[in-house]
């Protein structure tokens, strides 16, 4: 057998072969002992690359493990950071000096820009995903500093640039809420908890119905109903997501084929689309699985996608979406003007609706003619002239509202000023 003296074994266990700095296994050996000893004086910091795996794909990986090697040295040349490691693929972390909050964040944002200026691969800027948290603040979740840090790491959401996230307790309540709901969901839809409404959309000119958008309610163990906002945000982060937009559609279309078979008008009806769900590869296959379950025509169906979904992959996006609307789909814009709005992505886009977001549409009416407020509202609808793309304005709440609007030439109108989202039933009532 070959012999290693201690110094080799050492170096097995704890340093990383790539960039020859610590690995994981010391730092977690670290944590330990001042968990141990009860230090709870220094920091704690976890952060990967963004794009690494592009990095990887494009260069290679000799460059990758370049790239790796010249951070773990920019590390270890900071005073204030005591010990740092290379933890597995591009996560590092790193135990530093005690500070006050905005100095920390200063230390870090100074040390990141500087990697970043480094210019490690030339004319390639490398950007951070970053998460700290001071020790004392992390005391009562478990004296391990990592969970805290990799939670608040993960907040960071952005495809470029550096993002650096401190901890909060909130956060972690915010983790808690979405596992417990996450459990909850199965059995909650099992037990007929989720429940879709109906918000009935207009046409300004003729003031008649042209068809509805799904809202997702959930009725909480049959004793509270709780809107969207108090649990679709907990359940993004992991997927859950997708089950409630696959339940939606699906109830959506077994009320249509009811409607369908009572010889009622039929119109069509928009289902948002989380952005997670639009990185699953099955997308297409399973909506159109659903829809034609019921065997519901495809253009009664129209899909919300937001801005944000946008921007992450466009490339794939823009494939998805020309695949939606090859199966007959209708597409649209959701809360257009909220997110990073990208005219040459949105010129690409083979939308049908643009869905102007309610913030612009708030106070319009109360606005002198030449309030900016006003200008930009006008503009995006002349826009949607040009785009060939039909124009609604979410969060209508006033006959002024409405009627301003349809002097700008907006087409559709959606909101409290015709009808609050209500039960299928309710709208039922509505069809001809
Ligand atoms: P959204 O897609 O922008 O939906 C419009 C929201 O604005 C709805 O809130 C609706 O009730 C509200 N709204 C409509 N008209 C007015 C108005 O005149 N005044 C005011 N103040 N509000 C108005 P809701 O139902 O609470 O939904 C909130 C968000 O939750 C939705 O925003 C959507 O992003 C998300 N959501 C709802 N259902 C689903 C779903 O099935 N799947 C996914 N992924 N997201 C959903
Ligand atoms: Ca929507
Ligand atoms: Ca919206």
């Amino acid at each position: 057998m070959q012999q290693y003296d201690i110094e080799t074994l050492y170096n097995l266990a704890y340093k990383d072969r790539v960039t020859n700095y610590y690995n994981w296994n010391w730092m977690d050996e670290k944590l330990t002992d001042y968990r141990d000893e009860g230090i709870e004086s220094y920091g704690f910091v976890h952060f990967d690359l963004k794009d690494f795996k592009m990095i990887n794909e494009i260069y290679g990986h000799v460059v990758g493990n370049h790239v790796l090697t010249r951070i773990s040295e920019k590390l270890q040349e900071q005073s204030w950071i005591y010990f740092g490691a290379r933890c597995d693929n591009d996560n590092f972390a790193m135990m530093t000096k005690e500070m006050e909050k905005e100095e920390f964040l200063l230390k870090l944002q100074t040390l990141f820009a500087e990697i970043t200026e480094m210019d490690i691969i030339p004319g390639y800027k490398i950007y951070y995903r970053c998460g700290a948290v001071l020790a004392k603040d992390a005391t009562g979740i478990g004296s391990m500093a990592a969970d805290p840090a990799k939670l608040a790491q993960s907040q960071g959401k952005k495809p470029n640039g550096t993002e650096i996230f401190f901890y909060t307790d909130e956060m972690k309540e915010r983790e808690i809420r979405g596992k417990k709901l996450k459990n909850e969901l199965p059995d909650a839809i099992k037990n007929g908890e989720l429940l879709v409404y109906l918000q009935p959309k207009y046409d300004a000119n003729s003031e008649t119905l042209i068809g509805a958008e799904a809202l997702v309610r959930w009725f909480y163990k049959h004793e509270q109903l709780m809107a969207p906002g108090m649990f679709i945000p907990y359940l993004e982060r992991d997927g859950a997501i997708e089950k409630i937009d696959q339940f939606v559609l699906d109830r959506v279309c077994y009320k249509l084929d009811l409607w369908k078979k009572a010889g009622k008008k039929l119109y069509p009806v928009s289902v948002n689309l989380s952005r997670l769900h639009l990185n699953n590869p099955d997308l297409v296959e399973i909506l159109c699985g659903i829809v034609d379950k019921y065997d519901i025509s495809h253009e009664l169906i129209e899909f919300e996608l937001t801005e944000s979904a946008a921007y992450d992959n466009k490339e794939y996006l823009l494939t998805v979406m020309h695949q939606l609307r090859g199966h007959g789909f209708k597409l649209s814009m959701d809360d257009f003007g909220t997110g990073y709005s990208s005219l040459s992505l949105l010129k690409d886009m083979p939308l049908n609706v643009l869905k102007i977001d309610k913030s612009f549409v708030d106070d319009i009416d109360t606005y002198s003619e030449e309030h900016k407020e006003r200008l930009i509202i006008k503009d995006i609808i002349g826009m949607t002239k040009h785009m060939n793309v039909d124009s609604l304005a979410e969060g209508v709440e006033t006959f002024e509202q409405k009627e301003l609007l349809k002097e700008w030439g907006c087409q559709f109108i959606q909101g409290y000023y015709y009808s609050k989202p209500i039960p299928m039933d309710e709208y039922e009532l509505l069809l001809g």
